[in-house]
């Protein structure tokens, strides 16, 4: 069972990265696992994840607006 801790972003995708091999993992010599994941943490990022954050900045460039115009034109759809 290897730990593994969780990222969530705010558009809901979340990554998982490992945190610590366990004793099969680390004796196989391609560290495969074959075990139970364990979630040892879950953080709250605050912000895209990096593919969404990526399609956001493309987004921007082919609108040609600046992000702060595009976030006023969003709040009055509301
Ligand atoms: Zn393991
Ligand atoms: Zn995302």
């Amino acid at each position: 069972m290897c730990d593994w801790e969780e990222f969530l972003f705010i558009c809901n995708h979340s990554i998982f990265r490992l945190k610590s091999y366990c004793h099969f993992a680390r004796n196989d010599p391609y560290h495969q696992c074959f075990g139970v994941k364990v979630l040892r943490n879950s953080w709250q990022q605050g912000v895209l994840c990096e593919k969404c954050a990526a399609e956001c900045r493309a987004a921007a460039v082919q609108d040609g607006g600046s992000p702060q115009q595009r976030g006023i034109l969003s709040n009055s759809r509301k």
